[in-house]
């Protein structure tokens, strides 16, 4: 019943990547009995990453390209890819092979099961033991506050059916979080571990800024636990106050009446002042993000494209 695959691959700076992703994606092709399509993003990138897909796109009709106008991101690019893609199935890849394409047919599997998305969880990285914990870390706090099913330790590379692409296509937001948004439609959802090997060549493309970016981006599209947190501590501090305006009170009546702990008022209210300060700051990061949306502006600008996909729509 599913007859086409199509895969979405952001590239940025990837030059060193391709020609080893290439190979591995012939080879995979070849082992697959059904229409296959790619579309490759280059994210702005500025090294030979567009004159290296334009060829492979120009020599290879199951091949397509979109540039975008500059680097939009990660979440972006793979937007921009499910959002030109038109096969029965849909699986996201990163462009340096950490992600291995055969494990697409494991997935085809579970699909044919009934399942509209199958993701890859990772059962170890490769990455230093700070940044591990970080990610371990960052994926168990999103999932308690989180106002949707997210999966744990599962990143985009996944295999969706059009049914679900379709409505992450609906979803108008700037601010994307794919795995979020995909978690978000719901259909019946299942997780296949696997080994993320290394990346196959080149560095990483994700900065700690771009890292914390997304972590931000996770955390306040999908949850609002950070405003009530403040709520709780201004509640909480509003009734601290009260109980020490109380005591203070009650000593002056009736103990002492000389004036004292300038230390502590002070102590007191550059604590306070922080902690409105931090409110503030949370609240910022909301306004931020409404102000990004209401201001509407498109979500990605593709500046040229390459084989199947005739003009940027
Ligand atoms: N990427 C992108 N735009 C960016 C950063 C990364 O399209 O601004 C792509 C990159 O080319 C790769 C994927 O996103 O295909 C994942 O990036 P990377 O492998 O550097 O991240 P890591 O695996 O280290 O988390
Ligand atoms: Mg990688």
């Amino acid at each position: 019943m599913y007859q086409s695959l199509g895969l979405v691959i952001p590239c940025y700076n990837e030059q060193q990547v391709l020609p080893l992703l290439f190979e591995r994606l012939h080879s995979f092709k070849s082992q697959l009995n059904m229409e296959v399509k790619v579309i490759f993003i280059d994210d702005g990138s500025r090294d030979t990453t567009w004159e290296q897909l334009f060829q492979f796109c120009e020599m290879n009709s199951f091949a397509s390209a979109i540039k975008l106008s500059r680097n939009f991101g990660h979440q972006t690019a793979v937007s921009a890819g499910l959002s030109q893609i038109d096969t029965d199935l849909v699986g996201v890849l990163d462009a340096d092979l950490q992600d291995p394409p055969e494990l697409f047919i494991e997935m085809m599997g579970k699909v044919r099961e009934g399942y509209h998305v199958v993701y890859a969880v990772r059962k170890n990285r490769k990455e230093n033991f700070m940044l591990k914990f970080a990610y371990w870390l960052f994926y168990r706090i999103l999932k308690k506050v989180a106002n949707i099913d997210l999966a744990l330790d599962s990143g985009d590379f996944c295999l969706m059916t059009k049914d679900v692409v379709h409505w992450i296509n609906q979803m108008p937001e700037h601010n994307r979080f794919v795995r979020g948004l995909r978690g978000w439609v719901g259909y019946k959802q299942i997780g296949i571990p696997y080994d993320r090997a290394g990346r196959a060549a080149g560095e990483t493309k994700y900065s700690l800024r771009k890292l914390m970016g997304l972590a931000m981006d996770g955390l306040i599209s999908f949850s609002s636990l950070p405003l009530k947190i403040s709520g709780w501590i201004g509640f909480f501090a509003a009734f601290l106050g009260v109980v020490y305006l109380v005591f203070e009170f009650i000593k002056i009546f009736f103990f002492e009446k000389a004036p004292s702990g300038w230390a502590s008022m002070i102590g007191v209210t550059i604590f306070f002042g922080g902690v409105q300060l931090l409110m503030l700051g949370i609240i910022g990061q909301y306004l931020g993000r409404v102000f990004d949306e209401v201001k509407n502006r498109p979500i990605y600008i593709a500046e040229q494209t390459v084989g199947f996909l005739t003009k940027p729509k």
